[in-house]
């Protein structure tokens, strides 16, 4: 195993070397999605930068468990206020339905949309509805050891008791003060006794959907304390690494620090890995700020349908229809385009980025396939051993994606000046090559070159496109003979056309 792996842990404000509590396994928790609307392209930042973390530790052979759940219940509209309806409940009141249909539905396009952008799924992607007695009993050890308080059905976390022989504030590096001047005083929130309290449990009023029984009354968990039970039920009372987006740092992960510490005594993570935000024009993208870009907006492949049972508006766009954007990109380009800057820094959303990328993309896979016929000489004029230790120390040094793709340019470069007889490669380190790129181009960055299905994606819009403007055409000059022939033909083959306003959409059948 080639470790000298060094992860930037939050908790210590440094990159420190990697060891697993009980080598080889590893386990690793990703707060996931709270599914209720689609995930939009900021998230699937967050998840892609685990998931490469993911593949690397995997490609070191460590044998990872990867933990990421689903958020199906208890995040509130106002989630650092502790406040507001609950987010999933709140579509199941507007559309009618389930709050569990509301997340089957966006659970169904969020695997979609991670297979597209080729996530490896997690070993196991636990909901928090399903672990409400894991959640309930870890409320009750919290409230023995003295840390939580029940009030009239709530029971809320002491952060003050709690800071008396603890650091509240160990991962935001935050002291009590500043977090207490930081913090609104809330009317409807005068049973907690401090304001920085936190419910481990919330009483449900008659309207709250999802609720249920409790030695504390009918009511349901807080948000914090799904990760902290589902954590330790699959990992451990101390486990190697949790992740997620920085956002999450003061409120949702400090709180189950302290949940975990104030239910076992001991710290819950040994490293605490956090990915920066995509933004648009510099603005964090976020549902709240409405300001997201969808992957069903971008992608082209995408299999959902404007009327299947998980559309949403926005998707009656359709595939890469998003005014902002000249076209449909392959999934694999955006992937890389994500891989381009390291996860710990912003990363800008654009037109411009995302061609530049779909360009850089394009030329990585034409040196894949160039190698594969790569005419091999007596010597070798460059040194591709020294190329490998390369790629592994930038991935070494904290996943470093970005100078690795450097080095797989350079190895890309070489490719074409041996097949352009500029350069020479014997065959053995032509072999070693096709490792590295099999190594870290497929397995460690999971970028597709099998990615045909993008790319045909790409041919039948064009295709489907240019009929249709060949069927306008044939309106216009009262062929409606034609015209109809041609939408017949399309839905013939699978292409549902749907007339509409502003012109034609389609999609696949
Ligand atoms: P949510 O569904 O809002 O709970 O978010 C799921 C994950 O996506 C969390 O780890 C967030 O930190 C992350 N996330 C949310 N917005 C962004 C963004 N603009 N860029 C990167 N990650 C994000
Ligand atoms: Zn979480």
């Amino acid at each position: 195993m080639e470790n000298q792996l060094f992860i930037y842990n939050t908790l210590s404000r440094k990159k420190e070397l990697f060891k697993p509590i009980n080598a080889p396994f590893v386990g690793m928790y990703v707060c996931g999605p709270t599914l209720y609307s689609d995930v939009h392209i900021g998230n699937c930042r967050t998840f892609t930068s685990f998931d490469i973390m993911y593949r690397y530790l995997l490609h070191l052979g460590y044998k990872v468990r990867y933990v990421r759940n689903i958020t199906d219940v208890g995040h509130l509209a106002d989630e650092d206020a502790g406040e507001g309806e609950d987010r999933v409940g709140r579509q199941a009141r507007l559309k009618q339905l389930e709050p569990m249909e509301i997340v089957q539905r966006y659970a169904f396009g969020f695997r979609e949309v991670m297979a597209l952008l080729n996530l490896l799924p997690p070993s196991i992607e636990p909901t928090a509805s399903g672990h409400i007695p894991e959640q309930i009993e870890m409320t009750q050890k919290i409230i023995e050891q003295g840390f939580a308080y029940e009030k009239d059905g709530n029971v809320y976390f002491d952060v003050e008791k709690f800071s008396k022989s603890n650091n509240y504030g160990i991962l935001s590096g935050r002291n009590l003060e500043d977090q207490l001047d930081n913090t609104r005083e809330l009317d409807g929130q005068e049973e907690k006794k401090g304001r920085l309290d936190f419910a481990l449990w919330k009483k449900a009023k008659p309207e709250h959907i999802m609720r249920w029984n409790s030695p504390w009354g009918v009511g349901f968990p807080g948000w914090h304390i799904e990760c902290s039970a589902m954590s330790q039920k699959y990992l451990g009372e101390t486990f190697d690494i949790h992740g997620g987006g920085m956002d999450l740092i003061p409120t949702h992960h400090t709180n189950e620090v302290a949940q975990s510490v104030g239910c076992c005594g001991n710290a819950p993570v040994n490293y605490w890995v956090h990915t920066n935000m995509l933004t648009l024009n510099g603005q964090k993208m976020s549902r709240s700020l409405g300001n997201v870009f969808l992957p069903v907006e971008l992608f082209t492949g995408m299999k959902l349908a404007a009327d299947s049972p998980s559309a949403t508006p926005s998707q009656a766009k359709l595939e890469g229809k998003h005014p902002l954007f000249e076209k449909a990109y392959n999934p694999m380009a955006v992937r890389f385009f994500m891989l381009q800057t390291h996860y710990s820094s912003t990363l800008d959303f654009s037109n411009d980025a995302l061609q530049a990328a779909e360009k850089g993309f394009n030329r990585l896979m034409e040196s894949m396939k160039t190698l594969q016929s790569l005419p091999a000489s007596a010597s070798s004029t460059s040194d591709i051993t020294k190329l490998r230790e390369q790629c592994y120390a930038a991935m070494n040094d904290d996943f470093n994606t970005p100078i690795l793709l450097s080095h797989l340019f350079e190895a890309a470069r070489i490719v074409n000046s041996v097949n352009d007889k500029k350069e020479a490669l014997t065959a053995a380190d032509i072999d070693t090559l096709k490792t590295l790129y099999k190594d870290f181009v497929v397995d460690v960055l999971g970028l597709n070159p099998a990615e045909e299905n993008g790319k045909q994606m790409e041919v039948l819009d064009k295709v489907v496109n240019l009929v249709l403007d060949i069927r306008v055409k044939a309106k216009q000059n009262k062929d409606f003979k034609t015209s109809d022939e041609l939408r017949d033909k399309l839905t013939e083959a699978g292409v549902i056309i749907k007339d509409g306003k502003e012109g034609s959409t389609w999609t696949l059948s």
